[in-house]
């Protein structure tokens, strides 16, 4: 079949290759990265072993604190509120108990699938070069928040996730640098890549090398017909037909997918990081600062923090007082770090659902168009095994995982 796939982000590439294996003519539609995609600038977590949504205890826990702080780690800007008032709706909906148990098992029903199947498809392209298989590591400022991540740590334990908590000793072994930590865990099996950018560039290059057509164009409009699927673009090549549409544009999905009669509560989740030259930060591992909202990373290009979580929708300018803030608590754990040495900032758009489960499954009125988009705060982690999910769905065959809970239906 020929397949056009809207969006060239992690999610669509990953896609291009898994239906390129399955014999496929793949196109790939990609204006040429959106500013701010959320594939070139993440923190490069392969974050398999998480399992927890956003509405979470933690969350709600946090919540107030963190609201107070207008560059905080979660913050809505007031005049985008009235345009998130459905999602934080649905996001209250999300909160309840019975509703995160239902998130917690089916993110873990995602995850757990999800290091294979990058294994797989680097492998498979001989990328396996871009893994960094060394663990990740989550630390407390104080031993009495620690104290209530216990119950977390004992469900991972139950779905199997090695958990190793540290000892003073061992966590001043691994992590030299980190100061101010009372509490350490460390995950062995999650992993990093070498750059989320570097990864992306190299899986479109082989995708056009494996046959693949790259449209420089901006999807407008997909319009199902009875011969084939018709996509009208901005570009020179201004209507693409094609015999079955992924639909993989991140956190712009929302229209193309209303157009088709889907109305899906995705709103961009904004995040923000500042990268430094590699080895300013003295890190050996991906470290996750609990409760504070940013991670940090030790990536080959440099040594990235990054994270919150800003409510202010696809078009508002940066507020990159917000980086600098985060970069302020970073010093506290690193006091060595300078804030004022230079780093490159930047803000990007998470494609996010209130329940913290991708949109993966056919449009309501036409199996032929396919999403693949709401990855949120996991899009990296999860992009191998959704293409295999995609690639399914494609060939209108039976998917290997229960996709109920990811189905755009369920809104
Ligand atoms: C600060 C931060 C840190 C993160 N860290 C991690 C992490 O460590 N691990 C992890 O798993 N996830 C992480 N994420 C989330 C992850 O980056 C995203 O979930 C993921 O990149 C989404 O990928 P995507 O391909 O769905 O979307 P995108 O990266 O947004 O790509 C979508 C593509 O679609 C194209 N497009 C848009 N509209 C159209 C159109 N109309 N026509 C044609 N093309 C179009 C865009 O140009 C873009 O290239 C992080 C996100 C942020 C912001």
């Amino acid at each position: 079949m020929r397949v056009a796939i809207i969006g060239a982000g992690i999610v669509g590439l990953a896609t291009a290759h898994a239906l390129l294996d399955r014999g496929h003519e793949v196109v790939l539609v990609e204006p040429g990265a959106k500013q701010g995609r959320p594939t070139d600038g993440n923190a490069g977590w392969i974050a398999h072993t998480d399992v927890m949504p956003l509405a979470s205890p933690k969350a709600w826990r946090n919540l107030p604190r963190w609201l107070m702080d207008p560059l905080g780690p979660l913050t809505i800007r007031p005049g985008y509120l009235p345009h998130l008032a459905p999602w934080l709706a649905r996001f209250i909906l999300a909160s309840l108990p019975h509703r995160i148990e239902a998130s917690i098992g089916a993110i873990r029903s995602i995850n757990a699938e999800a290091l294979p199947a990058w294994k797989g498809l680097l492998s498979s392209l001989k990328l396996d070069g871009h893994l960094r298989e060394n663990g990740i590591l989550s630390v407390w400022r104080h031993r009495s928040s620690f104290a209530q991540a216990k119950d977390l740590l004992e469900r991972q334990r139950r779905f199997g996730i090695p958990v190793e908590i540290l000892s003073p000793d061992d966590l001043a072994r691994l992590e030299p640098a980190l100061r101010n930590v009372e509490a350490a865990v460390l995950y062995p099996d999650a992993c990093h890549v070498s750059d989320p950018a570097l990864l992306a560039a190299d899986l479109m290059r082989l995708a056009l090398d494996r046959g693949a057509a790259h449209v420089p164009a901006h999807v407008l409009a997909v319009e199902p017909r009875q011969d084939a699927v018709h996509v009208r673009t901005d570009g020179a090549m201004e209507e693409i037909i094609s015999d079955r549409i992924v639909v993989a544009a991140g956190a712009w999905s929302r229209s193309l997918a209303q157009q088709l009669g889907d109305r899906i509560p995705l709103d961009t989740e904004r995040g923000y990081n500042a990268t430094y030259p590699k080895g300013t930060f003295g890190l050996n591992h991906p470290i996750m600062f609990e409760g504070e909202g940013f991670v940090a990373t030790p990536l080959d290009t440099g040594d990235r923090v990054g994270g919150a979580v800003e409510f202010a929708g696809l078009t508002s300018l940066p507020n990159h007082r917000r980086t600098d803030a985060m970069v302020q608590r970073l010093t506290g754990f690193l006091p060595h770090l300078q804030a004022e040495t230079p780093a490159k900032r930047w803000m990007g758009f998470r494609p996010s659902i209130p329940d913290s489960l991708p949109v993966i499954g056919p449009a309501g009125k036409d199996p032929r168009v396919v999403y693949a988009f709401g990855h949120g705060h996991y899009g990296l982690t999860q992009a191998a095994i959704t293409s295999e999910l995609v690639a399914d769905l494609v060939e209108q065959k039976p998917t290997g995982m229960d996709l109920k809970p990811f189905l755009p239906q369920r809104f």
